[in-house]
């Protein structure tokens, strides 16, 4: 498209058109093969899981830093939309939690850190109770504790029971 590009105030060419529907189609296919890539994760997580937490982002509001325009690219957004799709077509509990502060906050007692933790750190230590755990996984914890549910079967990826129905 580039090298076709018309000059300004002239009509595209023939082969500019071509070049333009190429990349359109190209682009469609990127987007299909991200869509079905998403389905299929979504589908694997609605099957094993039967409560779901999940960050209630906004896409438009992340996209101007580095790590928003990644994510773009990862379709992230895609992938929640299929995410919710599926809880909702398998009649998932599926609660979006707010998304402020879930890497900041401990999931063993709720405290606050004072500064956001850099990236590249790995490991989230609390100051508050001494809790060490992995960076995702202790937002993971805080994500479902926000959500109400309960961390505990989490880890080894069985299905919580909601509150209330522990004898059904
Ligand atoms: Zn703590």
């Amino acid at each position: 498209m580039a090298r076709r590009k018309p000059a300004k105030g002239k009509a595209a060419s023939n082969g500019y058109r071509q070049a333009r529907q190429q990349a359109a189609k190209a682009h469609k296919k990127v987007a299909r093969q991200r869509t079905d890539t998403a389905r299929k994760w979504a589908k694997k997580v609605v099957r094993d899981h039967d409560a779901l937490a999940v960050e209630d982002f906004r896409p438009k509001f992340l996209a101007k830093s580095t790590m928003a325009r990644k994510a773009a690219d990862a379709a992230i957004s895609t992938t929640k939309h299929e995410l919710i799709n599926m809880a909702r077509k398998h009649g998932r509990d599926l609660r979006l939690v707010h998304p402020a502060h879930t890497t900041m906050d401990c999931g063993q007692c709720g405290a606050r850190t004072k500064h956001a933790l850099p990236l590249p750190e790995r490991t989230y230590t609390c100051t508050a109770c001494g809790t060490v755990s992995p960076r995702d996984k202790n937002s993971a914890r805080v994500m479902l504790v926000r959500a109400g549910l309960n961390p505990a079967g989490a880890d080894r990826g069985r299905p919580l029971v909601p509150l209330g129905q522990e004898a059904a």
